[in-house]
C-alpha cells in the first residue's frame, strides 16, 4: 500500500503562532487567573494542553462570560470576536490578549473599511461560528449568506455590493455561493478571502484528481477547514474518511486500498499526522 502524504499538513501558520502566543502569555502572568474565551483552536488534542497550563476555556455567550469574570487575564480564539466584547473586556479592567489569526484580522478588517463606504456587504460564512459573528457584529449593513436559499432570499436595494467569505471555506461551495449571487446581483464585486493552508490543501485535491483510492483526513470534527477539506474531496468523488487518530481508521476499509492520500486539517497536531503516516506504512 502506498501512503501519500498531502503537504502542507498539520499547524498552519495561524494555529502555530497562536499556540506560541498563549505560551508566552502563561509565562508573562504566573499568577493571575487565564480564561480562553471560546475554543482558542478547534482541535481536542490541542485544547487538552491549554487545559494542562491551568488555562479556563470557557465557551457560551461572549458577552456575558467577560460579565462573568472580575479580575485576570482574558485571551481571545483565532476565530475572531466581535470588537465591542473585546473593548467591554478592557474597560472592566482585565488584562486583554486577542489571539485572533492575522487572516482573519485582515478579512474582518476589510469588512470595515467596506462598510465604512457607501457598501453593503454579503459575507458567506458558517453560521454561528465565531468569525462569522465577529464578521456580522461589525454592521448591520452586513448579509450573511451560508447557502445558495440564503441567496435566494436576499433583499438588498443598494447597488453597491461587495461580497467577502470566511477564511476556512470550501473552494467548491463557495464558487457555487458566488454564481448563485452574481447571477442576482451582478454589480456585485467579490473578495475572496481564503487562506493560503486552507486553499494549497483543497486545490492539491483538484490537481491530483484519480491518482488514489482512499483520502484520510485527520482533524476534529469542529474544525471548519477540516470539514471544508472533506467536501471538496466528497464533492470530487474521492473514497474519504475523517478521523482524528489511528485507532479511529476503519481497517477493513484501509485493507481494500492500494493508494492512500493522507490529509490533515490546520489545527491537527503535526505529530498526530507523523503517527498515523507510519503506523500506516508499517502495516
Ligand atoms: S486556517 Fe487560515 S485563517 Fe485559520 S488560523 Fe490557519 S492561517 Fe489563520
Amino acid at each position: 500500500m502506498n501512503v501519500t502524504l498531502l503537504k502542507p499538513y498539520g499547524f498552519c501558520k495561524g494555529v502555530y503562532n497562536v499556540i506560541n502566543y498563549i505560551n508566552e502569555i502563561v509565562a508573562k502572568h504566573p499568577n493571575e487567573n487565564i480564561y480562553c474565551i471560546g475554543q482558542l483552536v478547534h482541535n481536542e488534542i490541542v485544547m487538552k494542553k491549554l487545559l494542562s497550563l491551568n488555562i479556563k476555556v470557557l465557551t457560551g455567550d461572549k458577552s456575558k462570560l467577560i460579565d462573568s469574570i472580575n479580575k485576570g487575564v482574558v485571551i481571545f480564539s483565532a476565530h475572531g470576536t466581535d470588537e465591542k466584547i473585546v473593548q467591554k473586556a478592557k474597560e472592566k479592567g482585565l488584562i486583554v490578549y486577542d489571539a485572533a489569526c492575522p487572516f482573519v484580522k485582515q478579512e474582518l478588517n476589510l469588512i470595515k473599511n467596506k462598510v465604512l463606504g457607501d457598501n453593503d456587504v454579503i459575507y458567506i460564512g458558517v453560521k454561528n461560528h465565531d468569525e462569522s459573528n465577529a464578521a456580522l457584529a461589525i454592521s448591520n449593513k452586513i448579509h450573511f449568506v451560508g447557502t445558495i436559499d440564503d441567496v435566494n432570499n436576499l433583499e438588498i436595494t443598494n447597488k453597491n455590493i461587495v461580497v467577502i467569505n470566511q477564511t476556512t471555506l470550501s473552494i467548491l461551495d463557495l464558487k457555487e455561493i458566488h454564481n448563485k449571487i452574481k447571477e442576482k446581483f451582478p454589480s456585485a464585486t467579490f473578495i475572496d478571502e481564503i487562506c493560503n493552508s486552507t486553499r494549497l490543501r483543497q486545490e492539491f485535491f483538484y490537481k491530483n484528481k484519480d491518482k488514489f483510492d482512499g483520502v484520510i483526513i485527520v482533524g476534529d470534527k469542529n474544525s471548519n477547514n477540516t470539514n471544508a477539506l472533506k467536501n471538496v474531496a466528497e464533492k470530487l468523488n474521492y473514497n474519504v474518511i475523517m478521523i482524528d487518530n489511528y485507532e479511529n481508521i476503519d481497517l477493513k476499509w484501509l485493507e481494500r486500498k492500494n493508494n492512500i492520500l493522507l490529509a490533515s486539517g490546520t489545527s491537527t497536531p503535526n505529530e498526530v499526522v507523523q503517527d498515523i503516516c507510519e503506523k500506516i506504512k508499517n502495516r
